[in-house]
């Protein structure tokens, strides 16, 4: 069995009584920070059951960090109420500590000392650590042991990150971004890693600007920006519950179309702009709409860059939730 398969193979322990109680790995209710003028994060709340992978997806400055950091103790909230395990992770640091990981999201990590050296560091502050040769292994470092960390890529960086998360057998790990900087190789293997360990009941909170990787790992997303969860349900419920009633025709063209033309278009019950240049129609006759649709477009000599029929993606209900693209 690998280092991950084992991670969460020791007893729970010393999870709190309230977390017992309530059977949440994470409670947060009304959490609120600002830093002077900007609200980072305002009136939060959402529980993580244990076991369960739970994504914070946003653009940036949507306030994930600022959340997460708070979970992980790293930040105090000016309101509301966090709980991790049971634990207060400001008051009840010493206790938490033992039992989470933490990938950081900066590589903050000791520049001159080569990659296993840190590795070896970090498994030294736990009584029963994973083999940091086999951790080494499966995050795809075995080769760079020796690398000084400053040599180290981007993209090796964000594995020894992970590692060092997960080195310490934690029961809740806390992931900031966890792919960013890595080529589509390492985060394939990245997310296999998180799946391995959901599969040996560690429970996850991760954030991420990747909508395939909440859609491929997480049970449940909660969709944040400026500061707020403006969605939170399973990957399939939040498609789902945003799609309209009909079909979905959209499209993808210059900005500033006359929607007043198009919703009057015979096949369309509803047409909106839902931002710059990204156009949505729902129909009940999506055969018919594409003729009528594609020969506007021709009348007007619109180009368009995209069509598509179907059922809305993780992308198409942020963009229709916020007005804006994930990555502007
Ligand atoms: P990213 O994906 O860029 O990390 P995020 O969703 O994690 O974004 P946060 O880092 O929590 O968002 O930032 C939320 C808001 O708070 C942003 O407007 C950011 O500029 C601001 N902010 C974050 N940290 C600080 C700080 N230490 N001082 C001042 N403003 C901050």
């Amino acid at each position: 069995m690998s280092s991950a398969q084992t991670a969460s193979s020791r007893a729970p322990g010393g999870g709190g009584s309230a977390a017992q109680a309530s059977g949440a790995a994470i409670t947060v209710s009304g959490l609120t920070k600002s830093y002077g003028d900007v609200t980072a994060v305002s009136d939060v709340s959402f529980t993580v059951q244990p076991g369960e992978i739970f994504a914070l997806l946003g653009p940036n400055g949507a306030g994930k960090t600022t959340t997460i950091e708070i979970l992980e103790g790293y930040r105090v909230a000016d309101k509301g109420d966090a709980r991790v395990l049971g634990l207060d992770p400001r008051r009840d640091g010493a206790r938490l500590k033992p039992l989470i990981g933490v990938m950081l999201q900066q590589d903050g990590l000791y520049q001159t000392l080569r990659a296993r050296e840190i590795l070896a560091l970090y498994a030294s502050f736990f009584a029963d650590p994973e083999d940091p040769a086999q951790l080494m292994e499966l995050v795809g470092l075995g080769g760079a042991g020796a690398t000084r960390f400053r040599q180290l890529s981007g993209g090796q960086k964000r594995r020894l990150a992970l590692a060092v998360a997960i080195v310490g057998k934690p029961r809740l790990l806390f992931l900031d971004e966890p792919t960013t900087g890595m080529d589509p190789q390492a985060r394939r293997a990245t997310w296999d890693i998180i799946q391995t360990l959901k599969a040996h009941g560690v429970t996850v909170l991760l954030t991420t600007h990747f909508m395939d990787e909440a859609e491929r790992l997480a049970d449940r997303i909660a969709i944040m920006d400026g500061g707020q969860i403006i969605a939170l349900d399973t990957p399939a419920g939040l498609t789902t519950s945003q799609s309209t009633t009909g079909t979905e025709v959209r499209l993808r063209a210059t900005p500033g179309l006359d929607m007043a033309a198009l919703g009057k278009l015979p096949s369309v019950r509803s047409a909106r702009e839902e931002t710059p240049g990204v156009y949505a129609f729902d129909t009940g006759a999506p055969r018919d709409l594409l003729v009528e649709l594609t020969g506007w477009l021709r009348e007007h000599a619109v180009d368009m860059t995209e069509l598509r029929v179907g059922r809305s993606t993780l992308e198409d209900v942020f963009i229709r939730l916020t007005g804006k693209e994930m990555r502007d």
